[in-house]
């Protein structure tokens, strides 16, 4: 379902839009963002419908990377966080079943590239 990575897609470049005018660049070249494994979304799908919905956006030009989280579960016997991948709860280490599980839930922009006027370029009125 593409429709979930539509609105995600649509959403990061939202906010993409609104920080590069609030600093003045003209366009985004680069985003960065981080998406927990709980969220359930497809890296390929995502990377397809952010093709999509970039449009006519200032991200036109831009490219999106993913970075994907995992939940972090705590060892009760050596009391170490580790990242539960394909839903394997077992800790690396010892093999004791993971506790307390946080994170895997992230939805957020960590990082944004963008492209200034030209501040070498003479404006028009001077030419
Ligand atoms: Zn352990």
């Amino acid at each position: 379902m593409i429709v979930h990575e539509l609105s995600i897609a649509q959403s990061l470049i939202e906010v993409v839009t609104r920080e590069a005018q609030r600093v003045g660049a003209v366009r985004a070249t680069r985003l960065v963002c981080r998406i927990g494994a709980l969220r359930q979304v497809d890296d390929v799908l995502l990377q397809e419908a952010f093709r999509i919905a970039r449009q006519g956006t200032m991200c036109q030009e831009g490219c999106l990377s993913i970075e994907k989280t995992y939940v972090q579960a705590l060892c009760p016997r050596c009391d170490a966080r580790f990242p539960v991948r394909n839903w394997e709860w077992d800790c690396p280490a010892c093999g004791t079943e993971g506790l307390d599980p946080i994170g895997g839930d992230e939805l957020e922009l960590i990082t944004i590239e963008a492209e200034m006027p030209d501040e070498d370029r003479c404006p028009a009125e001077c030419v």
